[in-house]
């Protein structure tokens, strides 16, 4: 009796395992594969530029401060200066317009905000993977607003 539950929990978890392993690369690739087909940016002033010509679809009323640095750091990130201000932090290997793209809308659409709200770090980790993170990959290889 017990060993069948062992088995059918293993089972079981290696199920999630696998599926949620084939989700999470079926995310990057389409992510990956979006930066790989659109144009680099190469320098702080063409990143600054294409921010604020991207920034204009998706706020179009000028809501939001958002200011974004080309990085040294191996990073593709935005966040919430928690001060009204947002702030996009890319290096030259992610800096592409589809990542621009991808980073703007996670702070538009309010995920940078959001993610103070839920207190559990698992939590966090699943509305992420399972909310913000395809919303924002549809968002940079496809230009619709999910
Ligand atoms: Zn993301």
């Amino acid at each position: 009796m017990n060993k069948k539950i062992t088995k059918y929990t293993s089972a079981a978890i290696l199920i999630t395992f696998v599926t949620g392993s084939l989700y999470v690369a079926g995310l990057m690739g389409v992510s990956t594969i979006s930066n790989k087909l659109s144009p680099k940016i190469n320098s702080q002033t063409q990143l600054e530029e294409v921010v604020e010509r991207e920034k204009k679809k998706l706020d179009p009323l000028n809501k939001f401060n958002i200011s974004a640095k080309l990085s040294p750091r191996k990073v593709a990130v935005s966040r919430s200066l928690r001060n009204g201000k947002y702030e996009i932090e890319i290096d030259e290997n992610y800096a592409t317009e589809s990542r621009v793209k991808h980073e703007l809308y996670h702070i538009i659409d309010g995920h940078c905000d959001d993610v103070y709200m839920i207190k559990s770090k698992l939590g966090r980790n699943l509305k992420y993977l399972f909310w913000y993170e395809p919303q924002a990959v549809i968002y940079q290889s496809t230009g619709l607003k999910p």
